[in-house]
């Protein structure tokens, strides 16, 4: 809009443009903080995260830790996937490294800057250094993981200086649905195991 004060426009390229990005390209909108632009940001990273539990769900019904993900470009998603590690046998069957490929082979390069990554648990150490190299714009992630957490949580390897790329990190979108479709799958399998090992008694 014409009307939006310059300095704004200045102050959010600064704080935006951290990473290696030396194109002015973005959607830029729906990012600029303030009012009824920082809501709209808000209720589209809902909207995808809800996208992301759907997949999760995916996940459960299929016997793997609940973690969906999908990836956004332009406002639409490109890419949905789920964590499949136990159905695969595949440790880096990750929903965000799928993710990553299939919005890859959609777009046609490795590079996916102008992209946002929505994923329902915070990325580990692999799926954070994918989302680097993949050089995208934002990880916007549901639950924090305590254990492996690699987006500010245990480690924090979008913000490591050493690093030659800089996303930016959205912490605790839809946290306690993403959290409680984790929590409910591990109280599940708990209850399943205690129970198989009742009946064979
Ligand atoms: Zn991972």
């Amino acid at each position: 809009m014409s009307e939006r004060p310059d300095v704004r426009g200045e102050w959010y390229k600064h704080v935006r443009h951290t990473g290696d990005r030396n194109d002015s390209g973005g959607t830029g909108a729906d990012h600029i903080e303030g009012g009824v632009a920082a809501n709209a940001s808000r209720e589209a990273d809902e909207r995808f995260m809800r996208e992301a539990l759907k997949c999760a769900k995916r996940a459960y019904d299929k016997g793997d830790a609940p973690v969906g993900a999908v990836v956004v470009r332009g406002g639409r998603i490109i890419a949905r996937a789920y964590n499949e590690r136990e159905a695969k046998q595949d440790a880096t069957l990750h929903a965000e490294i799928t993710a990553i490929r299939r919005a890859c082979k959609k777009v046609g390069l490795w590079r996916l800057n102008e992209c946002d990554l929505y994923v329902t648990l915070e990325p580990c150490a692999m799926c954070a250094g994918a989302i680097v190299l993949a050089r995208m714009d934002r990880v916007v992630y549901g639950a924090a993981d305590p254990k492996a957490g690699a987006c500010g949580t245990v480690l924090n390897i979008p913000a490591e200086q050493a690093l030659n790329h800089h996303p930016v990190v959205e912490p605790g979108v839809l946290r306690d649905e993403c959290a409680g479709l984790l929590t409910g799958f591990f109280t599940m399998l708990r209850n399943k195991n205690a129970a198989a090992n009742g009946s064979g008694e």
